[in-house]
């Protein structure tokens, strides 16, 4: 097991990119798909069958575990990894998402973000400081900087004043996480739609220099059209020997668009939020399992996945279940989701190691377009 965090780039294909994080916990494959572990639990799932489908690194919400059950108590019990029983790499945000979309009474300033909890009311203070502090007590593998996330729609001067915040946050972040060997610490890219100020901010990050780059502040409702807009520029600013990790991010078609665009990690919940909503992702398109058309159908959710949901059950299953609000459910359209979105990682990781990337695409295109299961 080496000590050291590094990232080595195998090979490009276009600006898409495939290689490998080797991390004290294990290697993670870029591009790579990082399921969403709230509060500790990627909901309705094992950990070990988040595994199986193939993750090789989760994520977890600062925000959400500093209020419960505590950072302070996790670090007791052993750290985040035994806590939860994943012994793989864990990258933790910096809560300055959650913050913003979810506590009360947010207070901003220069120094840091007070609020309200969501769960009891009970007052907090989040700093660059503290979030490094509650990052580390969490023993998080990849520890992300303590940046603001203005609410939108805001206006540009308000993009720019919330991004010079944010640097200056990041630099506090990177002098407060100190000297971490095995540990990373990732800086957020932030400026909005607005070019310059992805510039002056991607300037800023290299400047106090990180272990990874992320772009922050999109998939917040701006559309694909204009995230792609972004992402055509972002990542030419961001170093090429360092992985780039855009966060919150997000459909299958645009995980394959990120990645063309030569991202090579996101995370989003999308994948087991939909799994308990009755949406299934397939190489055809969304399944919604709750129609009734599914009523009498024997056929799987997708004849080709072989993962459990797929091997042993029928889509009349799944929908019955479904209606009844059967725990199982929510278990097995959840397995089904990860195991897809880790199939078009594997995918995408051969397809740019072979160099036939753009051939790739265009098979995931059309087959979404012409399947036998009409998105509804
Ligand atoms: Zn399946």
């Amino acid at each position: 097991m080496s000590a050291a965090f590094s990232f080595q780039l195998d090979a490009t294909d276009g600006a898409a990119r495939t290689g490998v994080i080797s991390t004290p916990r294990g290697e993670i494959r870029t591009p790579a798909f990082m399921p969403v572990g709230t509060a500790a639990t990627v909901k309705a799932m094992m950990p070990e069958s988040v595994r199986a489908t193939g993750a090789d690194i989760l994520l977890g919400n600062t925000y959400h575990l500093m209020l419960r059950p505590t950072a302070e108590r996790i670090d007791r019990l052993g750290g985040l990894h035994r806590f939860m029983n994943w012994e793989r790499p864990i990258l933790t945000d910096s809560g300055g998402f959650q913050v913003m979309s979810l506590a009360e009474l947010r207070k901003l300033t220069e120094e840091g973000v007070t609020f309200k909890s969501h769960i009891d009311g009970s007052r907090h203070t989040l700093t660059p400081e503290r979030s490094m502090e509650i990052q580390r007590l969490l023993g998080s593998d990849i520890v992300m900087c303590f940046d603001e996330c203005p609410a939108l729609p805001a206006d540009e001067k308000r993009v720019a004043e919330s991004m010079r915040l944010s640097m200056r946050w990041a630099a506090r972040s990177k002098e407060a996480f100190g000297d971490r060997p095995g540990h990373a610490l990732f800086g957020i890219q932030q400026g909005g739609v607005t070019q310059e100020l992805r510039a002056e901010s991607a300037e800023k990050l290299r400047e106090i220099g990180f272990d990874g780059y992320a772009i922050g502040g999109l998939a917040v409702g701006e559309g694909q059209e204009a995230m792609f807009g972004v992402l055509d520029y972002a990542t030419d600013m961001l170093p090429q020997d360092r992985p780039r990790y855009l966060m919150g991010v997000g459909k299958p078609d645009d995980i394959v668009g990120a990645v063309a665009r030569g991202v090579d990690m996101m995370d989003c919940v999308l994948p087991s939020r939909s799994g308990r909503t009755g949406q299934a992702f397939t190489r055809h398109g969304v399944v919604n399992i709750k129609n009734a058309r599914h009523a009498d159908d024997p056929r799987p959710l997708d004849e080709s996945c072989t993962c459990p949901a797929c091997r042993n059950y029928s889509r009349a299953y799944l929908h019955h279940v479904f209606r009844a609000q059967e725990i199982i459910s929510s278990m097995l359209l959840t397995w089904h989701n990860l195991h897809y979105f880790q199939e078009i990682m594997a995918g995408m990781r051969a397809a740019i190691a072979e160099g036939r990337f753009a051939a790739w695409q265009a098979e995931f295109h059309a087959g979404r377009a012409e399947g036998d299961i009409p998105p509804l």
